[in-house]
């Protein structure tokens, strides 16, 4: 599945220390091939990856998070702009408001107009009524009865009349005499796109002014899903798609491409045939799905977040002079400590926990050492050779600690330094941490 596809492009980036063109290329073709295998189109292939490579090479690699995970969270990113961006509402409100369906026979309106009809009772405290449109076959008109007999919801329909456009319209009477306020129009579909069905579904549209237009698209057809949304869009410019049987073994390209190919938004997916199996569509987690990597992607957001990239800098150039002070010492520990419990934020990185093992990291033993940090005079974390015996002493007191403590402190530190300036190509601050235990 995708997801795994993913990860397989990922791995040529682990270990790698900087996203160059060159690493980002192998990873990048892996990406694109998993899009494609994903039923995304190759144009929308093409432009997705070209952006994230844009992206990935003008990004510098913060200390605290690997390339990998760099590409990820841009992958992440670009995917979420891919879908959308940002969710986008039903838009269910008026005397009454009224949601009229469209798609394929099979698609899953039915289903979708029952689980729309429960989630609008029971999660917005709505009264709806459904009604059905479909007057071709006796027995989706049955189904909808049974759906709604099930949900405790009213079912309008009349099986004498064959004008769908005569039976909305009454039932949108029906609904204002007694007090429903969202009318959800259950319509016929065919199983292939035709003028007729594409005919009586404008006139419905042309007739009740729906309050929203939902395009229902099964989305196992793949491409096809996609060549149907464009083909309904041209003919009813529908406002929002409905991706049904995402639960199945579906390859979610549709997902993907239908926001580029028709300019609507995904507003729902089903996940299921229970009429719970309904959820409201976000960008977001979608791309956390497909990317099956939330923590990661929270884990470097948390990172960037508190990591000022102008701030790296400067201390970079500042560990090359041998110029790294107890200034910057503190200043490090205060993003570590921001970013959270240092544990938690250790073990959501792949594979770090087993390489913490042994590793003591305490966020007492943090404390302490800010501690007796704060105890220094400016001109003591600066240029702390000038700590001698009473200002050791001093420190001690100030900070609660002792003397042996306060020795221990400026003893790591001077290896950190060295450490550091030895590794400042790659500066870690994995290395930093095992430094202070
Ligand atoms: P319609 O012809 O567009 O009204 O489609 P239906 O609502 O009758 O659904 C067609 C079939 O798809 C039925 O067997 C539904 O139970 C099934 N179905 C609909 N939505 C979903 C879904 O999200 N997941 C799964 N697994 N099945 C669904
Ligand atoms: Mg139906």
């Amino acid at each position: 599945n995708l997801t795994e596809k993913f990860e397989r492009a990922f791995k040529v980036l682990k270990g790698q220390g900087q996203i160059t063109e060159i690493n980002v290329a192998e990873t990048l073709k892996e990406v694109r091939r998993a899009l494609l295998d994903a039923d995304v189109n190759f144009k929308t292939a093409k432009e997705f990856t070209n952006t994230v490579k844009e992206k990935a090479l003008g990004r510098d690699v913060l200390t605290a998070v690997s390339p990998g995970q760099l590409m990820t969270k841009i992958l992440h990113e670009e995917l979420v702009n891919l879908m959308g961006g940002e969710e986008v509402e039903l838009k269910y409100q008026g005397n009454p408001g009224i949601i009229l369906m469209s798609g394929l026979q099979g698609s899953g309106k039915t289903t979708f107009s029952g689980k729309l009809a429960n989630f609008l009772k029971n999660k917005k405290g709505k009264n709806p009524l459904l009604v059905a449109c479909d007057v071709y076959r006796p027995a989706a008109i049955d189904q909808l009865h049974v759906l709604g007999e099930q949900l405790g919801v009213e079912v309008y329909s009349n099986k004498e009349e064959k004008n769908p456009v005569k039976i909305a319209e009454a039932a949108i009477q029906h609904a204002k005499s007694k007090g429903f306020n969202v009318v959800i129009v259950d319509t016929a579909g065919r199983l292939a796109i035709d003028e007729q069905m594409m005919n009586e579904i404008a006139d419905v549209k042309n007739a009740i002014k729906p309050t929203e237009t939902l395009f229902v698209v099964d989305s196992m057809t793949g491409q096809d899903a996609v060549n149907t949304a464009k083909a309904f869009n041209d003919r009813i410019d529908f406002d929002g798609v409905v991706l049904t049987k995402l639960d199945g073994d579906t390859r979610g390209g549709a997902a993907l491409t239908i926001k580029t190919v028709v300019d609507k938004p995904i507003k729902f997916v089903g996940t299921g045939e229970k009429m719970e199996a309904l959820d409201v569509f976000y960008p977001k987690r979608m791309a956390d799905r497909i990317l099956g990597m939330g923590d990661v992607v929270s884990l470097v957001e948390r990172a960037q977040e508190q990591f000022d990239e102008e701030e790296a800098r400067k201390l970079q150039k500042k560990i090359q002079k041998n110029q790294f002070d107890f200034n910057d010492f503190l200043g490090q520990l205060q993003q570590i400590k921001k970013m959270g419990n240092v544990k938690d934020l250790m073990g959501m990185i792949p594979g770090m926990g087993k390489a913490l093992k042994g590793v003591e990291i305490e966020d007492d033993a943090f404390k302490h050492i800010e501690a007796i940090i704060l105890s220094m005079s400016p001109l003591e974390r600066e240029n702390p050779a000038v700590i001698d015996g009473s200002r050791k002493k001093r420190i001690a007191k100030g900070s609660g600690t002792n003397i042996q403590e306060v020795n221990k402190l400026l003893k790591q530190f001077q290896d950190t330094r060295k450490m550091m300036k030895m590794m400042s190509n790659k500066k870690n601050m994995m290395s930093m941490m095992k430094q202070m235990k």
